[in-house]
Formats: structure tokens, C-alpha cells, sequence
């Protein structure tokens, strides 16, 4: 699960002038505009009661204009530069483009409507030449590096010294220290990478929509049910075909291979997946994907990095690939050691059911679903009673957080929100004083993006005098008008890790708004979140939520320890999956830059076998040639994050375990020494002064079963 973060100055590649756009007339801001003052409400709470869709765009437009001008402010200083009149004067830039952008992300991502779609479609390409145009700027750059030229002389605090070397080596990642000719080439290599990378994006979506399953036989779909037969009806007539489609989805293993029971169609629809952008053709993305490796590792090479893995590891917690690469090495044996004893287990049910056929990728879903059902058989009609929402909110999630960190909570009906389904909470500190506003936004709806995640209305910063305002959004099913919401442990989970999100952004109580809150390395980000699950299933914890909705009764200890137990099915196969992805990602992104261009299918088979992955039943995660990830999105050599957080948040939560548990005092040297930090430090470092050693591997293997004998 991984949640969306906004931090509205984005890794500023270097790029291209703002795009020419003109609008046909001026438009209005002014005081009337709810953006154009800091709001009144507490905590400065967006205000949603005035807040009109048209509202957005000028406030967005006046708000680039007003940053523009204040950078050129600092940039044209004619006084030397100091670190007040350049970083922490660039710390001050902004404001009034953080209010408006960062409820504009919060009702585009929850509440979308067309108009504001409009909206975003128009400002995307503007809002990213805005951030990149304040990374390009050279007097701006001279300006912070003449300060870093003297930083030891300045006699600056630790937070102060690291923003210094933040924005320093931010500029230089982005090339702002290249020669013009340099930079042109860069320029040149960045433009190639961007047509590319949209070239992919379209291709990809319309390879898998093309390789859809389509058939008019429905004895080919045995084995789904009516709700999945009448999806696969209502896609056909989508399409205006016959029959029935089984549209894919972005993974390689596709959710209907759990039920089909025809292993022809099972066959049929897998390799559909596993070649969809492998049939030449307009959408095949072969030269695509080598030409993306290529150009990268060049633009690496001018940026003064062996790789473009080395470059993009730089500013991360793992710093380097070679870590990246023995952390994932640690994880091989255990993980596909535990996949081949899952698939010995498959195999013997296929064998005693006389398949008499060898277990393939396509069979792997189907019969582990049987294993599963034998060993955890889990009705979760009989389990949803035990989770009602506002149970596992307040005596869950709320509650973990009070035994930790002695924050409480109390509901405000009088903040406006955007939709009448969202709930705020005031949050107090141990003290009483008031810490932060939390918004839970928890129901699906139509208007709303998949998934969960987490960000701020207003970040935590000193400098600026703002406390946080942070908010959780989640996909629940809503219930019926007067029933109640009813949770699987899945939601449960969820809920307790976007609100590790949240508690790193409430805890955040540094100067400076961009070293702040959950604003860290891709790689770190996702720890305190993954942390946070953890107390779900904690007796303490677990006990105290885990109650019928109606009875009251504790939920019965047997159905518990059936949770528990299930948390560790099939995960030789989870994390063999995802490690095989992580590896492809990390050897296409570790080429050096005089490669000759790469056959992908070959380079592909050769990296499995290379890094020990190379299982015939456990394919990657993602194939070379649909791996959105990283040819379509920022996360190029960056795939190993979802594993590396991993490690951290077992490893740490060994520490709790270690040190008594669900303790206050655990809680509050976390708190002071991790959540509370945001990006004010190297995290190596931070990680190590609190758990007292680099994280280890073990606790992970321990948590994911991987540590255990294989079964037979
Ligand atoms: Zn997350």
C-alpha cells in the first residue's frame, strides 16, 4: 500500500522554459478569492465552506506568479549572500501557492469533479515547469552555493546546516552546476526521456486493454462468480463485442486466476498478460524500453554518475545501489526458498487431485487459493462483525496511538470539510496543548482515486508558525443509510498505516517546511506507515478494538490466531515476486553509460538468472516491457523501496518488542527521535542513533515467515 505524499516542490529535473500557455482573459484574484489570505480558521484549516471550484485556478496561476517573483527577489539581491536572505528567504516563498495547491491535490484526489479536472489537466504541465524553473535558475543556484562554500564558517544549528546541503546538492542533482554546453545536451537527453516515458504510458495502456481475455463461451469462465461473470458481460458490451472480457490489470498475475477453473483459459489469460506489449505492433514497447535504459545512464554520466541508478540513489536512505542490491541479495534464499516449498505444496494438491500436469504461473493463484482455504479458512462475513469502523478508529488506531505517545483526540463538527464524509479530529499532546487537525476521509466513491493515502493541508513548520493539518483517505465500502461500516482486516491494516503517515506528519516539529513531516526519501517514507501496522494486530491493541459490533464479545481467540497466521501465507511468492521486479528494475538501471542498446527479453532472462530469480512458476511482479513503474513514472531504479521500508519497520518494531512493547516510553523516544525529525537529518544516520545499530534484515525474514523451515 503505497500512499500518495504531497510535497509541492517536486525532484526538480532539469527542464524546459514554462510552457507557453495563454488564457483568453485575464483572471480574477483578489480578496475575495479564499486563497488570497492565510485562512482564519484554527489551525489555519482550509476553508472549504468558501471554497468555490472556480476559486482554484486563479489563486494557482497568482500563486506561481507570486513564488516567481519572490525567487527573483532572492536571486537579484544585490547584498551578498547570506543564509537568511537566501535559504531561509526561500523557505518563506510560496505561501499562498501551498494553500491553494495543497487543498487544490486534496479535492482532486478525493473529490474530482470535471471542472476541476479541467483544471488540473491544464495546470500539470505548468505546476511541473514551475518547480523545475526554480531549480534551473543560475543566480539563484550561485547564491545557495556561495553559501555552502562557507557553511562550517556560519556557525549554523544541524537543521540549519542540512537545509543548506539540501537545496546545495538538490541544484546539482539537477544539473545546475553544468557547463551551458552540458546543460543543452542534458536539456536535449531530458526532452527524448519525456516524449519516451508519455510514449510508453499510451502504448502500455492500449497493449493492455488490446490483450484483454475476450470469449463467447462462458464454460471457458467456469469457476467465476456472478459478479464476476456480469463484470466480464458489462466489459464485452463496453467494447461492443460478444460474449464475455477479462480486462487486464497492470501485474502480471491477473485477480481472476484465483477462480478460474479451466486451466486453458487460465493459460490463455496469463500469457494474454505476460506478452502484452511483446507482439510487435504498434504497441509493442521493446525499443522503448532500451532506448529509456540508454538515454538514462548518458544522462547520468553527464550528471557525473557511473549509473542512473547512482545518481537517482544519491539523496535516498540506501545512498548507494550496492546497498540497494545486497539489502535484495539477503532476501533471495529466504524468499525462494519459502516460494519452492509453496509450490510443493501446490503441486501435491494438483497431484492428489490427478491434474497430472506440472505447476505453471497460470496455476499458481488457483490452487493456492485451495491451500489457503484448507489451512485458514476464513469466512469474512464471520470476521467484519469485529471491525466497525469508528471501533477501529477510536479504539484502535486512536488507541495504540494514546498508549504510545499520550496524544488524544476530540471530534470537530464545526470544520468545514469537502464532502460531508469526511471527519475531523483535534489532536492534543500529552500536555493538553493543541498538537494538530486530522481529517479522516474513509468511503469509496465514484468521485474519488483507488487506493489510500496521506498528506497535508498545512505543514509543520517554526519558521512559518503553522502547526499540521494533516489527512487519511481510504477506499471502504459505505455502508447503507442507517447500516453499519463493517471492515475486513485488509481495511483495518490500511487504516493503521495511513495513520503512521499521519503521526509523521503530526509529530513534525522542525523550522523548515520543506525538511518537514513525511517530506524524506522515497526509500524512508513508507517506514512509519508499515511501523504503524503493526499495532493492528498487537494483543494489547487488538483486544481492545477487535469487539462485535452489536454483542460487544471479544472476537473468539481462535478466529484471531487464524488472522494472525494468514499474515504469512504465500509469502515466498510475494516477496519473490516483488524482489524479481525490484532486481529487472535495478539491472536495467545500473547499466553503464557506453551499453550498446539491450534486447529486453534477453536482458531480462539473464538478470533472473544473474540475481538468483529465475523461478519457472514465480514470474516478476512486472515484465521489462510493462513495468509502469519505472519507464512510465518516477520510480526508476527505485522499485526496491517497498522491500527496503519493509526491513525498517520490522526491524523496528523488534526494537518495541524488545523493549517492552506498547510503552510510552517506547513511544516518545520514537517520537523524538525519528517522528518528529522529518528530513532534518541524513536518515542513515537517524535510523542508527535510535535503534542503536543499521537496520537488520532478520526481524523481516521473521515477520514474513521467510525465517521458518520450509514445510515437508
Ligand atoms: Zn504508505
Amino acid at each position: 500500500m503505497m500512499s500518495r505524499l504531497g510535497i509541492l516542490i517536486t525532484a526538480g529535473a532539469i527542464a524546459l522554459a514554462s510552457s507557453a500557455a495563454t488564457f483568453d482573459k485575464p483572471m480574477d484574484f483578489g480578496p475575495n478569492n479564499p486563497f488570497y489570505a492565510p485562512s482564519t480558521l484554527p489551525f489555519h484549516a482550509p476553508r472549504f465552506d468558501k471554497i468555490k471550484d472556480a476559486d482554484y485556478q486563479p489563486a494557482i496561476e497568482a500563486g506561481m506568479a507570486e513564488q516567481r517573483q519572490e525567487m527573483r527577489a532572492i536571486a537579484d539581491n544585490p547584498a551578498p549572500p547570506t543564509f537568511e536572505n537566501t535559504l531561509v528567504a526561500m523557505e518563506r516563498t510560496g505561501q499562498m501557492f501551498n494553500r491553494v495547491m495543497t487543498a487544490f491535490n486534496g479535492v482532486t484526489g478525493a473529490n474530482l469533479n470535471p471542472e476541476l479536472q479541467k483544471v488540473q489537466d491544464f495546470e500539470a504541465p505548468r505546476l511541473a515547469a514551475h518547480s523545475d524553473a526554480i531549480f534551473l535558475d543560475s543566480k539563484l543556484f550561485q547564491r545557495v552555493a556561495a553559501v555552502y562554500q562557507q557553511r562550517d564558517s556560519l556557525k549554523l544549528d544541524p537543521e540549519s546546516l542540512r537545509l543548506v546541503e539540501f537545496y546545495y546538492k538538490k541544484f546539482v542533482h539537477s544539473g545546475a552546476n553544468l557547463s551551458d554546453s552540458d546543460k543543452a545536451q542534458l536539456k536535449k537527453l531530458i526532452e527524448e526521456e519525456s516524449t519516451l516515458t508519455n510514449a510508453f504510458t499510451t502504448k502500455l495502456l492500449a497493449a493492455t486493454k488490446d490483450a484483454a481475455y475476450v470469449t463467447k463461451e462462458k464454460d471457458a469462465l467456469a469457476g467465476l462468480g456472478d459478479a464476476q461473470i456480469t463484470a466480464a458481460t458489462l466489459a464485452a458490451k463496453d467494447r461492443k463485442l460478444e460474449g464475455y472480457v477479462l480486462p487486464l490489470q497492470n501485474t502480471t498475475q491477473q485477480p481472476d486466476l484465483d477462480s478460474l477453473s479451466q486451466r486453458s483459459t487460465r493459460q490463455t489469460l496469463f500469457e494474454n498478460s505476460w506478452n502484452r506489449t511483446e507482439r510487435g505492433g504498434p504497441n509493442d514497447t521493446h525499443k522503448i524500453v532500451a532506448r529509456l535504459a540508454q538515454l538514462r545512464s548518458q544522462k547520468a554520466k553527464l550528471l557525473g554518475f557511473s549509473n542512473y541508478a547512482a545518481w537517482k540513489l544519491e539523496d535516498q536512505m540506501a545512498k548507494t545501489p550496492d546497498a540497494a542490491l545486497k539489502f535484495m541479495e539477503a532476501l533471495v534464499w529466504g524468499a525462494t526458498a519459502k516460494a519452492t516449498g509453496e509450490a510443493r505444496d501446490i503441486q501435491a494438491v494438483i497431484d492428489s487431485q490427478n491434474g497430472g500436469f506440472k505447476l505453471e504461473p497460470w496455476d499458481w493463484n488457483y490452487y493456492s487459493e485451495q491451500v489457503r482455504k484448507a489451512k485458514y479458512d476464513m469466512d469474512e462475513a464471520q470476521i467484519k462483525p469485529y471491525f466497525e469502523l469508528n471501533n477501529v478508529l477510536e479504539n484502535g488506531v486512536f488507541y495504540a496511538a494514546t498508549q504510545l505517545y499520550g496524544i488524544t483526540f476530540k471530534e470537530r463538527k464545526d470544520i468545514p470539510v469537502y464532502n460531508p464524509d469526511v471527519r475531523v479530529f483535534e489532536v492534543f499532546d500529552a500536555n493538553g496543548k493543541p498538537l494538530a487537525l486530522f481529517y479522516g476521509d474513509y468511503f469509496r466513491r465514484d468521485n474519488k482515486n483507488g487506493g489510500a493515502w496521506m498528506s497535508n493541508f498545512v505543514d509543520r513548520s517554526k519558521l512559518l508558525d503553522t502547526l499540521p493539518v494533516v489527512y487519511n483517505v481510504c477506499n471502504f465500502s459505505k455502508p447503507a443509510p442507517g447500516e453499519t461500516a463493517l471492515l475486513s482486516f485488509r481495511d483495518v491494516t490500511t487504516m493503521f498505516h495511513e495513520f503512521g503517515h499521519a503521526l509523521h506528519g503530526m509529530f513534525a516539529d522542525t523550522e523548515y517546511p520543506i525538511l518537514s513531516g513525511t517530506a524524506v526519501a522515497s526509500d524512508f517514507v513508507e517506514f512509519p506507515s508499515q511501523f504503524n501496522e503493526h499495532w493492528a494486530s498487537y494483543p494489547a491493541v487488538f483486544s481492545n478494538y477487535a469487539k462485535h459490533y452489536k454483542t460487544g464479545a471479544p472476537m473468539p481467540a481462535e478466529l484471531a490466531a487464524k488472522i494472525k497466521k494468514a499474515e504469512t501465507f504465500n509469502q515466498g511468492y510475494a516477496v519473490t515476486e516483488v524482489l524479481a521486479a525490484a532486481q529487472l528494475d535495478m539491472q536495467w538501471h545500473t547499466l553503464p553509460a557506453d551499453t550498446p542498446l539491450q534486447k529486453p527479453d534477453g536482458f531480462e532472462t539473464e538478470a533472473l538468472k544473474k540475481t538468483h530469480l529465475a523461478l519457472s512458476a514465480v514470474p516478476p511482479r512486472y515484465r521489462s516491457t510493462y513495468f509502469a513503474h519505472i519507464w512510465g513514472g518516477d520510480y526508476g531504479a527505485g522499485y526496491y523501496a517497498y522491500l527496503w521500508a519493509e526491513m525498517l519497520d520490522d526491524d523496528a518494531f523488534q526494537w518495541f518488542e524488545d523493549h517492552g512493547g506498547l510503552t510510552r516510553a517506547n513511544g516518545d523516544r520514537f517520537r523524538r527521535m525519528v517522528l518528529s525529525r522529518g528530513n532534518t537529518e541524513d536518515l542513515a544516520n537517524l535510523y542508527k542513533a535510535w535503534r542503536g545499530a543499521e537496520p537488520s534484515i532478520e526481524p523481516m525474514l521473521k515477520y514474513r515467515g521467510l525465517a521458518e523451515p520450509v514445510s515437508k
